[in-house]
Order: C-alpha cells, then sequence, then structure tokens
C-alpha cells in the first residue's frame, strides 16, 4: 500500500504524533491535511521529546519530505516559532523537507483575538477552545475572508486584498465586541516579518504530492484530533472546525485524486477527552486521578488535566467506522498494567433503553455507560516486543476490542518510545 492515513479514533490525544513518529520509516512524504496548532502530538526519539502542533511528524526523518496541505490553519507567525524551536534543538527545516500549499489559508493575530472573545463571552458556557484562533479561522475561510498563502507572492493585489480584508474584520471586533481594532500597517508589518519567513516554503502541494505518487514513492497522511471532533460527524457543537477524518485526507492535502489505501486508527487503551462536550465514561475521584497520574493526561499543548475513564467501544466503534480504519493501533495499554479488573464500555443505556449505537449528540448528555469487565495482567509489559510474550489478560483485552469494534489490531504500543511497539499480523505497508 502506498498511501496511509494515520487518524485518531475518539477525542484526539490517542497517541497519533508517535504512530506517525514510528510509520514514516517507511513512507517518504508525510502531510498535514487539516487542523491548526491547536492541538499537540508528543513524539519522543533519538533526538528527544518534542511537541508538534502544526508541523508535520516526519520533520524528525532524514530524507522524509513533509507537507502542510491546504487543508490546515495555517498561522504563520505560531509555525515560524515552532519551526525555530525545533531548529535550535538540532532538527533541520528546510524548503527541501518542508512544502506549504500556496493554497493554504493564513490565520491572523486576529483569529487568535477573536477566539478569546468569544469565549470570555460565553463565560461558563465556553466550548472550552485553546484559543488559537482556529473557529474564528475556518469561519472567515468559508466566508472566502482569508489571504491564501500564495498570495504572498504577489504583493500589490496582496496590499489590497489585506486592506479589505482588515477594514470588515475591525467592524466585527469593534462593533461586536467593542474591542481595539487592527491598524493596517500593523498588519502589515506582520505579514512582512511571518508571511516572508514561509515564503520559500509555498509551492503547488497538489503538483507535488501528483509527481511523487507517479514517481511510486509512499504518501502518509497525519490527522489532528479525533472522528469524534470531526466537525460534520463528531460531538457538534463540541468537535473541532475541521474535518478529521480520513477521507478528508486528499482533499486537505492538495491532490484529490489520491486513493487512501490504508486507514490505521489510532485508539488509546482508555478513553481521554481534552475540553468541553459530553463524555459518557468519564470518571471522578481517586479513580480519575490514578488513571490521569498513571497515563501522565495532561494536554501537550495547555497543560490541562484531561478527562479520563474507561475505553469506549461504543464511541470507538462509530469513530471506526467514519474513519474506515483498515486497522487498529491500540496505543497505553501498558499504563492499565495497575489494575485489578478493567471496566470496558460495550453499550449505553440511552432513555432506559440499551443500545451499542452512537447516539445523536443530543442524547450523549443523559447517556450511561454500560461496562463489562477483564482480568488485568498486574506486571510491567513496557519491554515486551512481542504478541506472544504479552500475558494472557492483555492478549485477550486486545482480542475483546478487535471483536466488538471488527477491525484487526496490528499495533500495539507499550511505552513512548519509538521502538516500544508490539507489531501483529501481517501490516501491509
Ligand atoms: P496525539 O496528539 O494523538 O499524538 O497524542 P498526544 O501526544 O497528546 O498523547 C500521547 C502521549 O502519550 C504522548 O505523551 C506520548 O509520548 C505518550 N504515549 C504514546 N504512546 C504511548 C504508550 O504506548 N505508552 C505510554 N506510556 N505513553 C505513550
Amino acid at each position: 500500500m502506498r498511501t496511509c492515513a494515520v487518524v485518531g479514533v475518539n477525542w484526539g490525544d490517542e497517541g497519533k504524533g508517535r504512530m506517525v513518529d514510528l510509520l514514516t520509516e517507511d513512507y517518504d512524504v508525510v502531510v498535514r491535511y487539516q487542523g491548526g496548532g491547536n492541538a499537540g502530538h508528543t513524539v519522543v526519539n533519538e533526538k528527544g521529546k518534542f511537541a508538534l502542533h502544526l508541523l508535520p511528524s516526519g520533520v524528525f526523518r532524514d530524507g522524509v519530505i513533509n507537507v502542510l496541505g491546504n487543508g490546515v490553519a495555517l498561522d504563520p507567525e505560531n509555525l515560524w516559532k515552532e519551526m525555530e524551536e525545533l531548529r535550535s534543538k538540532g532538527v533541520e527545516i528546510t524548503p527541501e523537507n518542508l512544502k506549504i500549499s500556496d493554497r493554504a489559508s493564513l490565520l491572523f493575530p486576529w483569529h487568535r483575538k477573536m477566539d478569546e472573545l468569544e469565549e470570555n463571552r460565553l463565560g461558563d458556557q465556553q466550548y472550552g477552545s485553546t484559543k488559537q484562533g482556529i473557529a474564528p479561522f475556518y469561519s472567515d475561510k468559508y466566508q472566502k475572508k482569508t489571504i491564501l498563502a500564495g498570495e504572498l507572492l504577489y504583493p500589490e493585489r496582496l496590499k489590497e486584498h489585506l486592506r479589505g480584508i482588515t477594514e470588515w474584520k475591525n467592524l466585527t471586533l469593534q462593533g461586536v465586541y467593542g474591542a481595539e481594532p487592527y491598524g493596517l500597517e500593523q498588519i502589515e508589518e506582520w505579514v512582512d516579518l511571518y508571511g516572508g519567513a514561509i515564503r520559500p516554503f509555498l509551492c503547488d502541494t497538489g503538483e507535488f504530492l501528483k509527481d511523487e505518487w507517479e514517481k511510486g514513492k509512499r504518501i502518509l497522511f497525519e490527522a489532528q484530533l479525533g472522528a469524534l471532533r470531526d466537525l460534520d460527524y463528531g460531538i457538534y457543537p463540541f468537535t473541532t472546525s475541521s474535518n478529521t477524518t480520513a477521507s478528508y485526507a486528499p482533499i486537505g492535502s492538495g491532490c484529490p485524486s489520491l486513493p487512501v489505501e490504508k486507514v490505521v486508527g489510532v485508539v488509546k487503551a482508555y478513553s481521554t477527552c481534552v475540553g468541553e462536550g459530553p463524555f459518557v465514561t468519564e470518571m471522578s475521584g481517586k479513580e480519575a486521578d490514578d488513571l490521569r497520574e498513571y497515563g501522565a493526561e495532561y494536554g501537550a499543548k495547555t497543560g490541562r488535566a484531561r478527562r479520563v475513564g474507561p475505553l469506549d467501544l461504543v464511541a470507538t466503534r462509530y469513530g471506526a467506522e467514519v474513519q474506515n480504519t483498515t486497522e487498529i493501533a491500540l496505543t497505553k495499554l501498558d499504563i492499565l498494567s495497575y489494575m485489578d479488573r478493567i471496566p470496558v464500555c460495550t453499550a449505553y443505556l440511552v432513555d432506559g433503553e440499551k443500545t451499542e449505537k452512537f447516539p445523536f449528540p443530543d442524547s450523549l448528555d443523559s447517556a450511561k455507560p454500560c461496562y463489562e469487565y477483564l482480568d488485568g495482567w498486574k506486571c510491567d509489559i513496557s519491554g515486551v516486543r512481542r504478541w506472544e510474550d504479552l500475558p494472557a489478560q492483555a492478549q485477550d483485552y486486545v482480542r475483546f476490542i478487535e471483536d466488538k469494534v471488527k477491525c484487526p489490531v496490528t499495533y500495539i504500543s507499550v511505552g513512548p518510545e519509538r521502538d516500544s511497539i508490539i507489531r501483529r499480523g501481517e501490516s501491509d505497508v
């Protein structure tokens, strides 16, 4: 298989960065196709520990070419800072190994500002935004009120376009929120500085990807967040503002005709959810504290404590369907080693009715989890590298998931390091 998407099956933070970092070994090109710098992939490799926000995880591999597609929220300021930070730790990023789509829209400082103003306005009703400007950015993109990165190459027309957009944006900032307007000069300076910094990386990523595909190269698509945060299929309105699904990968990359041949859906061995919104298996008290501590469940971008709970197989089956997963990578199995009995949610009670179907978002608030309990293995499995060396109880846990989700588990991750992985069955890369 020459194309593969690595996607989240749940609420995000499933360990996609870790899987992409591993799988890039088998691919020539790694593409980020949606979302922005609002989430963080954590990658641990021989170069150190890194929190990636917008850069594709292939930046750590020599010879891999990384692409930021037209579907991403391209914040040139934060992207540049991220690039500089990685460079300071010895990671090389050049126009040779990073290509940025000329059709990606630019995320401006006012998008971050609007995000903050709106969350403040909502008070205790807020969505739990990371305030990186993602929702205002995508709204503006759909309103056709953004600047395409490629416009940086046409300075005269850009000047006119910027003037119009700044004027329009200030109307909302001042009129709706009573906030300070942005001066045109201030925005022009910002564009000169950060737009100028990313300009050498711009290209037609569609043409690039098509050429690579025709040359027989292998392409990996890397998603942000998970199926339940997808704008169309997730727990709306507690979703993100883009499509996190594998089927969006070719569109958000620049080459809609590329097939997605293999979809690795990343599932964490238990559930976590950062931010607001319904989360049926949420635990509280000491049980939750223990799982959060063992799993180090704090946001990579914000440091926020994540909500935690047992694995929710109702949501996971739905997420796997939405993603059309051809195989599952199960991460953080090692974290469950402390548990005597492991609860797993296999159905919901919705209005007194037991169901295995993931319901319409409004019903999730009242849904109650139905648990089955599996035996724990109560030993350290972080050094295990072969399926047959896993304790029988851990094997049963994996098989139980496969059976309920109806998808093979081909990778089992037992630690954050690149080689802490058990490969199972034939993974046809
Ligand atoms: P992503 O956004 O989906 O990449 O997920 P995050 O980076 O937010 O969360 C994954 C976290 O778990 C990171 O800190 C990883 O280093 C860590 N991690 C990933 N896989 C494993 C694993 O199998 N075991 C352990 N102990 N940690 C893991």
